[in-house]
């Protein structure tokens, strides 16, 4: 398991490195934002515990760059205790969790053992509905055996829908969950919605991206009145 901390004062690096190296982890550390984002990129870290404030870039802006990036690497992010307003713009952006300073090293290690076994967990699963297979671990999808490729919001896009099958998603909800509120993405569930369908259900006697009329999508296996 290797870890990336991303920490500009050294003495609180060095502190969260010995923690680490202790508990049997291999630990890399950058200290500033952009050095952070570069070995972020560079390497698969398990996990990444990000400071906010940073020289060059900060947290938040580290965060928001892997996951524009479709990296999902979890991120435990150290905030400044009792500073409700960076931890929720933390977890808006990407976090995981947040952690804040001053701390105790044994929650920083509870917390990266939660997180990294979230993740586990999360990345063991293969989601099958009808002949359509999500590799969640790869971020890959095949239908009938075939490999579908997709660009990685239109793989978050499957993956929200498949992981809910059955049930509807709102182009709010999409928009919130896959685009971040992302503005610039404000017209184009629609659109992104028709891209993903016709690599998903072009050629399939049975489509499994339906539109629910007014409401917004759902991916089932079976045929119901709602069609467009
Ligand atoms: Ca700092």
């Amino acid at each position: 398991m290797r870890i990336l901390v991303v920490e500009d004062e050294p003495a609180m690096a060095q502190v969260i490195r010995w923690g680490l190296e202790d508990a049997k982890y291999v630990v890399d550390v950058a200290s500033d934002g952009a050095q952070g984002l570069q070995m972020a990129t560079e390497n698969a870290y398990s996990l990444l515990v990000l400071d906010l404030m940073l020289p060059r870039m900060t947290g938040w802006q580290v965060c928001e760059e892997l996951r524009a990036r479709c990296n999902r690497v979890p991120i435990l992010m150290l905030t400044a205790r009792g500073a409700v307003d960076d931890r929720v713009r933390g977890l808006d952006l990407g976090a995981d969790d947040y952690l804040g300073k001053p701390f105790d090293f044994t929650e920083l290690l509870a917390r990266v053992r939660a997180l990294l076994r979230r993740d586990k967990v999360h990345r063991a699963r293969v989601i099958r509905i009808a002949d359509l297979e999500i590799d969640t671990a790869a971020r890959r999808v095949t239908r009938a055996g075939v490999e579908i490729g997709l660009s990685c919001r239109e793989y978050d896009l499957l993956e929200a829908l498949a992981t809910r099958e059955g049930q509807v998603l709102t182009r709010e909800v999409i928009q919130e969950r896959i685009w971040m509120d992302d503005e610039s993405y404000s017209n184009t569930v629609d659109v992104r919605i028709g891209h993903l369908r016709r690599k998903v259900d072009a050629g399939h006697s049975v489509r499994l991206i339906h539109t629910v009329r007014g409401v917004g999508y759902t991916l089932r296996r079976t045929y119901t009145e709602d069609e467009e």
